[in-house]
């Protein structure tokens, strides 16, 4: 590209004449699709999806794919509503931009799934936008479904979606801008005690009471509490506790997540939370089945080469970094990517600061003027990094080479 481009990427003018540089030609794609991704955001907010459910969600997302002129191929990997859409330009890099579009229970889009999956696509149309002017390599938006349970990612990249990919991006929105969030990987596991019912005043003590094998089990977890280390995460729920009042119960079911920053680290906290149920059904005299949920989602795996790459493009858009909070950390599916391809996860602020994720009031945000603001800023941040990627194969090279250092 003749021309001098600033340090800010944007076009300078030489020698009178205005020089547009293949990333103002992004920016200008994402802008003229304002309304066109504004309203697929919002009306996959309206019309809240859960996990693998995902069917108008992915409809619109393939639609409107399709119409900008990627090559959309629907139910991948075996996942009904997951998609691929690509953009391919031969033989390079192939760089993969996520969307995620799954829901909540009962709070709708509180974690601003319809943000990620607008702007995932924007940047896939304004990558569209400017194929012809795109070097050799692959660009494609991959529709991951089912990250709130269900490991949807997991899934696809057991079913081989991954294997072509170099390079993984993806946003959440947040109520900060945040370059680079830790998240700890976690496992899941499901206790169920049986018992023996009987009446519970006439012959109380003829019956085994499973529900106090799983009372203890949470006591004896809040003591191990105190002897892990400050990151490590476990929590639970009872769900089930009996039947009535007047009847020991005979069965009673538990769900822990045990999460950690490391591997390792999460499957001995595992272990030792196991031995709480454990211990537990011995005191009590209780049977216990312990069955491990398969969708465990691994810690979070940086990327300075990307992360470079993405901050130096938020830099020229004028996306400016929050205060960080390092011991605010969730778990994602893009964890188990992260393991084995480079990957970020940028947040983008589009709620006000101090709007928590999984909360009503981050539901209403996440299509307030600032959802719209942090969405068409990510739309452009991703595609400007995607098409320094397709520039500089060196630097996904250097990006492998980081992942495969200890
Ligand atoms: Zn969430
Ligand atoms: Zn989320």
């Amino acid at each position: 590209m003749d021309g001098y481009v600033c340090a800010a990427g944007h076009s300078v003018l030489e020698q009178g004449v205005p020089v547009n540089t293949p990333k103002d030609a992004i920016f200008e794609a994402v802008d003229g699709l304002v309304e066109e991704l504004d309203a697929l955001s919002r009306r996959i907010h309206d019309n809240p999806e859960l996990g693998f459910q995902e069917v108008k969600a992915a409809g619109w997302l393939t639609e409107f794919l399709e119409k900008q002129g990627l090559e959309v191929e629907r139910g991948v990997g075996g996942v009904a509503t997951a998609f691929t859409a690509t953009l391919d330009r031969g033989a390079g890099p192939n760089i993969a931009i996520l969307c995620e579009y799954d829901a909540l229970p009962g709070i709708g889009h509180a974690c601003g799934h319809n943000v990620i999956a607008a702007s995932g696509a924007g940047a896939g149309a304004a990558l569209a936008a400017i194929r012809d002017q795109l070097p050799a390599g692959r660009i494609q938006i991959i529709g991951t479904p089912a990250e709130e349970w269900g490991g949807g990612k997991v899934k696809l990249l057991e079913a081989g979606i991954f294997r072509e990919v170099d390079c993984v991006m993806m946003i959440h929105g947040f109520d900060r801008t945040l370059l680079h969030q830790d998240m700890l990987g976690v496992a899941r596991v499901t206790f169920e005690y049986t018992g023996k019912a009987t009446h519970a005043s006439v012959d109380p003590w003829e019956g085994i009471n499973a529900l106090d094998a799983c009372i203890q089990t949470f006591n004896a977890v809040s003591m191990l509490r105190q002897q892990v280390r400050p990151e490590c995460r476990i929590h639970g729920i009872i769900t089930q506790g009996g039947k009535a009042a007047n009847i020991i119960p005979e069965y009673a079911a538990a769900t822990f997540y045990v999460r950690a920053p490391r591997i390792d680290t999460m499957w001995e906290l595992y272990d030792r939370v196991v031995r709480c149920a454990e211990g537990a059904a011995r005191a009590t005299g209780a049977g216990l089945k312990v069955t491990k949920l398969d969708s465990v989602y691994e810690p979070f795996r940086s990327n300075h080469v990307l992360l470079d790459l993405f901050g130096a493009n938020m830099k020229s858009l004028g996306l400016v970094e929050g205060e960080p909070i390092p011991e605010r950390q969730g778990s994602s599916d893009i964890g188990n990517l992260s393991q084995v391809i480079p990957t970020i996860h940028p947040m983008i602020g589009i709620a006000p600061l101090g709007t928590a994720i999984h909360t009503r009031e981050f539901a209403e945000a996440a299509v307030m003027p600032p959802a719209r603001a942090g969405l068409l800023a990510a739309a452009k941040t991703m595609a400007a990094t995607a098409l320094d990627l397709l520039s500089d194969p060196a630097r996904v090279m250097a990006a492998k080479a980081e992942l495969a250092r200890p």
